[in-house]
């Protein structure tokens, strides 16, 4: 068994304190969701004369939990709720990809108490937000004692369960420009609903007269972390965009991945079927671009 503190503090200082080294292990809450259950796990590990004391504190009463425009930068809190943010005028009509993806997220219950801020640093492979913020180059500000930093989500994460926060650095929010392109996520999982994703994929593109002008891939549970598709994104600079394109230069998304066997997939399936996932991802970002 273990001994557990749980807190909720109001102000930073009051969190930086109860985050300061005091020989106690601390754990950020949001929503719980990833939290509880892998503390659950870990607690059946713990032998039972051991007691090392855990401090939980909560880090949803410190106002991350809006959404903010200043001129093309949208600044999503980290503590806003997957429910909030399909809800939000904003995300609706300006980060389509975003709300792709929210949408497809867990169901209603775990929705409404889970955070973006929380799949972020759960940094699962298989973050369903994670792809469509990198499609939009996110930047993620951190905060701790000594100040802020900001990080962009390209160069966040180090491995699976892994990103470059320190334990005593807050993500206090994630800023995005929506830029003037189409946007599109599409998710691949067992089944329609309540289910993580096999491979998932965001697009970002510009097109000019059909011919695309800038474009940004990344592609989900298929390597250690979210990657961007670079040679998928070289092959369509400059090219007209049509299915037939788009379908040949997705085929190079296996030159970023390196899939595993899990629970919810084989490898060999997650190579063969990431071309496709990608494919609709940009044809449907495409589209929306068109109009
Ligand atoms: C039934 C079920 C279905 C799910 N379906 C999906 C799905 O379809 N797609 C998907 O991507 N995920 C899914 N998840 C996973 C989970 O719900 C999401 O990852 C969720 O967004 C995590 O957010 P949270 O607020 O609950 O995080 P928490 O569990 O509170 O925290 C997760 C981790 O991040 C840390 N943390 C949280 N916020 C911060 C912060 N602001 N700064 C620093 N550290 C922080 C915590 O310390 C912890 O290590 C599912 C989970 C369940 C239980």
């Amino acid at each position: 068994m273990r001994e557990y503190e749980y807190h909720a503090p109001q102000s930073f200082e009051s969190l930086f304190r109860l985050a300061s080294a005091d020989g106690v292990e601390v754990r950020f809450l949001a929503g719980g969701t990833d939290l509880m259950p892998r503390i659950s796990a870990e607690r059946n590990q713990i032998p039972y004369d051991k007691k090392p004391r855990m401090r939980i504190v909560y880090l949803g009463a410190l106002g991350l939990d809006n959404v903010t425009e200043e001129g093309e930068r949208i600044t999503i809190g980290a503590c806003c709720t997957l429910s909030s943010l399909l809800e939000n005028e904003v995300v609706k009509t300006k980060l389509p990809v975003l709300r792709d993806a929210l949408a497809e997220m867990a169901g209603v219950s775990i929705r409404n108490t889970a955070t973006i801020g929380g799949n972020i640093m759960n940094a699962s492979p298989a973050a369903d937000s994670v792809p469509p913020l990198l499609a939009l180059d996110a930047e993620c500000t951190l905060r701790s004692a000594s100040g802020e930093r900001r990080v962009f989500l390209s160069e966040y994460f180090t491995g699976p369960g892994k990103t470059v926060a320190k334990p005593d650095e807050v993500l206090v929010s994630i800023a995005v420009k929506p830029g003037r392109g189409g946007s599109s996520f599409k998710k691949l999982g067992r089944r329609k609903a309540e289910t993580l994703s096999m491979v998932n994929a965001a697009a970002y593109l510009e097109l000019r007269d059909g011919i695309c002008e800038s474009i940004r891939v990344a592609v989900g549970s298929a390597a250690p972390t979210v990657v961007r598709c670079i040679d998928v994104e070289q092959a369509l600079v400059g090219k007209k965009i049509n299915e037939e394109v788009v379908r040949e230069a997705s085929l190079l998304v296996t030159k970023a991945i390196s899939p595993i066997d899990d629970i919810r997939s084989s490898a060999w399936y997650r190579v063969r079927v990431a071309p496709t996932v990608v494919a609709r991802a940009v044809l449907t970002a495409a589209e929306r671009k068109r109009g």
